[in-house]
């Protein structure tokens, strides 16, 4: 069975400088599926245009939750440090992009709620758009990986509300807690590169029931080392971590979390 990372950004120009590179060390390392998400139409036609060259990647095009609604943040007259250069597009051009990617996508990422850099006057308007974009995914049947930060009960909410089932919450930095009941009502959890050194991830790869685990990495971001540039590689140290955790063996370890991607996906990493 394969590793796979279902949350990285490999059109993050730090890793697109270095991309064959990249590719390598994960394949080397056991990585048989790396899922590239996009933020904005933009990095979604990088992301289109990288996993066209490269089996190894799979595509996820998305709507970041702050890019949603960015040109109203930004009217407000609220700042937000964004890494994307150019404008950024009203989410009428942005959601007609997804709807002729959705056919071709592996699933729809990344998409969510984002209470943290969106101020509260735009809380309702932001999640319209993603309701909107959660029922775009579940009418060409593709699952979706969410971020929430600091929305994450409400986003909970939405997406049962819509009848979401094939949902992977990617980094989720909630309590344990409210992770048990995501993974209850039927959804899956991620568990980035840094979890041996982030209590509150190596806390849910330990409660979790085990069939809800993936692994993600969030690339380039959320190294596991200081400083150190993030990439898919990385998820075979949170394999070893899961086994570790859970009294298995790397084998058994690696068989689950295969079983779990395929449950999700309805395909091997
Ligand atoms: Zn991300």
């Amino acid at each position: 069975m394969a590793l796979f990372d279902v949350h990285a950004h490999l059109t993050d120009r730090r890793l697109a400088a270095d991309e064959a590179g990249v590719l390598a060390r994960a394949a080397a390392a056991g990585v048989g599926t790396i899922i590239s998400n996009g933020l904005n139409p933009e990095d979604n036609a990088a992301v289109a245009a990288l996993a066209a060259r490269s089996p190894l990647v799979k595509p996820a095009f998305g709507l970041y939750p702050v890019d949603a609604v960015l040109p109203e943040l930004l009217a407000s007259g609220h700042s937000y440090p964004r890494d994307t250069e150019g404008e950024a597009p009203d989410f009428d051009v942005c959601y007609a992009d997804l709807e002729r990617r959705i056919e071709g996508a592996f699933a729809m990422g990344e998409v969510g709620l984002d209470h943290y850099w969106v101020p509260e006057a735009l809380w309702a308007l932001q999640e319209e758009r993603f309701r909107r974009l959660v029922r775009l995914a579940l009418a060409a049947d593709k699952p979706l990986i969410v971020h929430t930060r600091k929305a994450e009960a409400r986003a909970l909410e939405v997406l049962l509300e819509e009848g979401a089932q094939r949902v992977v919450w990617h980094c989720f930095s909630a309590k344990v807690k409210l992770g048990e009941r995501i993974a209850a009502a039927g959804h899956w959890l991620s568990i980035p590169a840094n979890a041996h050194k982030a209590e509150n991830f190596r806390l849910l790869l330990e409660k979790l029931p085990r069939d809800k685990v993936l692994l993600e990495t969030d690339c380039p971001y959320l190294g596991p080392e200081k400083g150190a540039l993030n990439e898919p590689a990385n998820v075979a140290g949170t394999a070893a971590l899961a086994a570790q955790l859970w009294g298995a063996s790397p084998e058994a370890a690696l068989a689950q979390l295969g079983a779990n991607f395929e449950g999700l996906f309805r395909a091997a990493p």
